[in-house]
């Protein structure tokens, strides 16, 4: 299967009542895993790379990985760049070879978002690639604070930009490593009901399952991102094996089991949010 985009990913989503993961990749050995992931469950995933990643690798890099996963796999995927907080690096995304760039202008005033995030999906979509965008602000644990996302602003912005998918903050909070967050479904409802685009939840490491299942069965949020859970059991996985084989020095041969227990996890996550 060759990648897709966004638009395409989150509609076919939200028609049959699911939703996709947007997974946090570090490097290619995550990215593996969860490639694998999807392919052995048949369930799309959304391979995302974040400002941490891209510091670590180039773009360009990241991009032809991105693409070479997706096209060694049977099913769909999205080759996502996450958190883009300028046009250029919005830009240098559409140009590596990513299906969809995600604009962070949520710490803009309304106007200057609309009108950015209006300019990035003008060139992203001759590309047939899409757009995220983000109005209201998802804070970080033991971090900057959220703001709520304004219903209003919400339904402006999602008219006026031209987006593919919106990212709101409703109760959800970035690199949560409990299942804490406590969901507005009552402001999720009343923002779908007067935007036709899928909305995003990013933060949802920190969303309990039985919320997670709600969220994709029974709303537009099509796409859950997820990083924290999945780092946390990488980290579990790498002390446990490092513990067990205390000689061990090859990174490889480090890493490798991670990976299958990566795939074990990935799994599980996208499964509990995916088709049924
Ligand atoms: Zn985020």
């Amino acid at each position: 299967m060759t990648a897709v985009n966004l638009k395409k990913i989150l509609n076919d989503a939200n028609k049959n009542n699911y939703s996709v993961a947007g997974l946090v990749v570090l490097s290619w050995d995550d990215a593996l895993a969860f490639t694998q992931a999807a392919d052995e469950t048949g369930i799309p995933i959304i391979l995302q790379a974040g400002p941490s990643c891209r510091a670590h690798t180039p773009i360009s890099i990241l991009g032809k990985m991105f693409r070479y996963l997706a096209s060694q796999t049977k099913t769909n995927i999205c080759c996502h760049i996450d958190h883009g907080y300028t046009l250029d690096e919005c830009y240098e995304g559409i140009d590596s070879g990513f299906t969809s760039v995600m604009f962070d202008g949520s710490k803009l005033p309304l106007k200057q978002n609309i009108k950015v995030s209006k300019k990035i999906s003008t060139r992203a979509h001759k590309h047939n690639i899409s757009v995220e965008g983000e109005i209201g602000f998802v804070g970080y644990d033991n971090g900057k604070i959220s703001e709520g996302t304004n219903i209003e602003d919400a339904i402006t912005f999602a008219n006026n930009s031209n987006i593919d998918a919106m990212a709101i903050s409703v109760g959800n909070t970035h690199l949560q490593t409990s299942k804490k967050a406590n969901i507005d479904f009552h402001k999720i409802k009343l923002i779908q009901n007067n935007v036709k685009i899928p909305l995003v939840l990013h933060g949802s490491s920190g969303i309990p399952f039985s919320q997670r299942k709600i969220l994709a069965r029974k709303t537009n949020v099509a796409k859950l991102n997820i990083g924290t859970e999945i780092r946390m059991a990488f980290g579990d996985s790498l002390r446990k094996n490092l513990k067990k084989n205390k000689q061990i020095y090859d990174r490889l041969k480090i890493l490798n089991p991670t990976i299958k227990d990566l795939v074990k996890v990935t799994k599980k996550v996208i499964t509990q949010i995916g088709p049924e």
